[in-house]
């Protein structure tokens, strides 16, 4: 796990999540203080997460970006990705793939240099349907016309498992073509959930979700896989892995803007 950066969402959360209630921010105070902000806010995270296997280092989102991108302006932040990957001891250039659960600025942040894909050996993974999704969209055809250009942009159709064993499943709502990555040891999870509360409450919409009703079957879709497979679920924002309903309280500490060890 690299986390790109912390930041205090910059909505209030009632907004965000609508239908946002008392128990839903009693449980949350209890079992996931590391995402309750000291105001009451809800402390977001952005993480990417490196996958090593004798098939190659995979990357799985890119986080929010340099200062200036669009993202780091929305949240006052910048991310340290490229620095994260330095002390793992992974160079960009040693990047095979570069998977994207969805385009979006704060899952994208990092995908250039200088207007050129950034990890320049890396196949850059994306659904197709996310792709139509996106095209047109100004903002986004600056992120991702240069890997096409690059000829390093591969789009699937569905469900695709990589070299390597890597399985991309298609988990629509957040975004038309958004993705997650099944591995052995967890659902990468992406925007799926954005709030812990949402692995307890998977009905609970994202006010930014393009679709709530196909977000939340989705929801359960990957809840219940995670539950069949004993994997947690490591989604971009909340603080740490997820498994749903029964999860026990986790030991971390109250939220201080530092991310406690994430272990899966
Ligand atoms: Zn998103
Ligand atoms: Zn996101």
């Amino acid at each position: 796990m690299l986390c790109d950066a912390v930041a205090v969402f910059p909505e209030a959360v009632e907004d965000a999540l609508p239908g946002w209630g008392d128990e839903h921010q009693r449980w949350t105070s209890l079992a996931m203080p590391g995402n309750v902000a000291a105001d009451g806010g809800w402390w977001l995270h952005f993480h990417s997460y490196l996958v090593t296997s004798a098939a190659g280092a995979v990357l799985v989102d890119t986080g929010i970006g340099p200062a200036g991108g669009e993202a780091a302006e929305w949240l006052g932040t910048a991310g340290r990705l490229p620095g994260l990957l330095e002390t793992a001891g992974v160079r960009a250039d040693e990047i095979d793939t570069v998977v994207l659960t969805h385009i979006h600025t704060d899952h994208t942040g990092w995908n250039l240099a200088e207007e050129l894909p950034r990890f320049c050996n890396a196949t850059y993974v994306v659904q197709q349907a996310e792709l139509e999704h996106v095209r047109d969209v100004a903002k986004y055809e600056r992120l991702i016309k240069p890997l096409a250009d690059a000829g390093q942009l591969r789009a699937v159709d569905g469900e695709t498992t990589l070299d390597g064993g890597l399985r991309l499943l298609p988990t629509p709502g957040h975004t038309p073509g958004h993705q997650c990555v099944v591995t052995e040891r967890a659902v990468l999870g992406g925007d799926v959930l954005v709030h812990p509360a949402q692995a307890r409450w998977p009905e609970l919409t994202y006010v930014y979700e393009q679709d709530p009703a196909v977000a939340v079957t989705s929801r359960h879709d990957v809840l219940a896989l995670a539950a069949a497979t004993g994997v947690p679920i490591a989604a971009a924002h909340p603080h740490t892995a997820l498994t749903g309903a029964a999860m026990p309280l986790p030991a971390v500490s109250p939220g201080s803007g530092v991310c406690p060890p994430h272990k899966l």
